[in-house]
This record gives C-alpha cells, structure tokens and sequence, in this order.
C-alpha cells in the first residue's frame, strides 16, 4: 500500500518532467513514514483556498505553489499567520501578485494552505547522497547554528537508534535543546524517531537525491515539520 503510493509521487514529478518535489508532494512523501507534517491542501481558487483554510483550522500559512519558485520566500511567496476568511482572500491574491513580480513567467500550479505551526525550537533535517556510500543524514539547529557555524552532526543512511541519539548529543548547541537559558528543553525522542523514519524513506526511496526539512519545529512534547524540499 505504502508503495504504491510512495511510487505515485515519484510517476507525478517525472512525468511533469520535474526533478524535484513540491513541498505538498514531499510532506505527503514524509507523511508516509510517518514523519509529523503540517497538514496540507493545494488550492487553485480564492473560495477553495478559503474552504481549505477553515477545514484546516485558523491560523493557516499561504505558499506559492510553482515549478519556477523553489524558494518560495525569497519570491514573495509565503504569507504566515493567516487568521480569516479575508486574510486568505487578500493573501491568495498577493502571493500571485509577489510571485509575478519576482519570477514574472512563473507557471501557478496552486497556492498551499497549512495549518500554522507554533513557535518551537528549529532544527534541521537534511540529506545529500554521497556517490560512493548513499544516502547521508545530517541534523543540526536552524538559523545561524547550521547556515554559519556549521554545527551540525552527519551520518550514513540506514541509521540504528543508538546513531540516531548520537547524533542529536553531538553538536555543540546540544544545551539548547536541553533547555538552556530559559528555553523550554526540546522533545529529543521525537527528534530521534525523525532521523529514523528519513533514514527508513532514505533508503526506500533512491529516487532522492537531496532532502531538506528546515525548518522543523520542535516542542517540549513532539514536533512539527513546516517546510519540506526533495531533490531527485
Ligand atoms: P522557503 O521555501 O522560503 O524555505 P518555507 O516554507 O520554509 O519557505 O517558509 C518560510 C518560513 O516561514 C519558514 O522558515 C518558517 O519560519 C515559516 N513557516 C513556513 N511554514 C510554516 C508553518 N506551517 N507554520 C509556521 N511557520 C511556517
Ligand atoms: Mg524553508
């Protein structure tokens, strides 16, 4: 069963010729090993937008949904906070209004509506394939901690738990997540279960060459995964 659907995501991009993964397509990807996505609907009208919103439950974020913008906020294409029926109405129509202005023949495949996730600490999941040994997990924290201290900590796939924990000890703002300097500590077991259940996805899925979950938000119990990009 699992398969069947897994392949149907791959057939989808490759017959659309595309040599990645939208965000819906990678968190329904994710959803399937069990990995905590946002929940999600794709919408290709103001009013079905709004439908989905209040399905989903306000708060909601709005992201551009195109095979030009893979960085959908640096194309104008992400509006958080969402709180109303209106809001979605205005913001729908200014994600369409950004994303011309920023990527002007950018083809509008929909706009994503999700469920707002709150505040918690960032972290990051990622893989890049290594030609000779596979697929490679690397974890680390959000913001400054991976993008200019490096502080990250790096696997080969498949991982066993102890790897898994070892991973998250190991980089050097591991007290942050502990719960340092008033910070509430983080729910490292759902940490732990994340790297495994990519690590399982990894390794099912060859088609992946790249994997980019950043950010996940991380809560005193559980978490969640807000942004998801897969590279084949
Ligand atoms: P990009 O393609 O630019 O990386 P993201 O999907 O990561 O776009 O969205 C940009 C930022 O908006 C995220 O880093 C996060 O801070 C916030 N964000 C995105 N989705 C959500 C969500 N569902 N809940 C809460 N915050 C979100
Ligand atoms: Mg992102």
């Amino acid at each position: 069963m699992r398969d069947e659907a897994v392949s149907k995501i791959f057939e989808a991009a490759s017959e659309e010729g595309r040599d990645f993964l939208f965000e819906h397509e990678a968190k329904n990807l994710c959803g399937l090993y069990g990995l905590p996505v946002t929940r999600i609907k794709v919408e290709k009208t103001e009013d079905k937008a709004v439908q989905a919103a209040e399905e989903i439950g306000f708060p909601v974020v709005l992201k551009i949904v195109s095979p030009q913008v893979l960085h959908k906020s640096d194309a104008g294409g992400v509006l958080i906070n969402v709180k109303d029926e209106d809001g979605v109405r205005q913001g729908y129509n200014k994600i369409l209004e950004n994303v011309k202005r920023h990527v002007p023949d950018a083809e509008i495949t929909g706009i994503l509506v999700q469920e707002m996730a709150p505040d918690g600490t960032e972290v990051i999941v990622g893989s890049t394939k290594d030609p000779t040994f596979g697929p490679t997990l690397m974890f680390g924290l959000g913001g400054i901690f991976v993008e200019i201290l490096k502080d990250v900590s790096f696997r080969l796939a498949p991982i066993t738990r102890t790897d898994a924990e070892e991973m998250v000890r190991e980089i050097k703002a591991y007290k942050i997540l502990e719960g340092a300097r008033g910070m509430p500590p983080a729910d490292q077991e759902t940490i732990v279960d994340i790297l495994l259940a990519t690590s399982e996805m990894l390794m099912e899925c060859p088609e992946i060459k790249e994997l980019d979950m950043n950010p996940v938000l991380v809560y005193e119990k559980g978490a969640k995964i807000v942004d998801a990009r897969v590279i084949l």
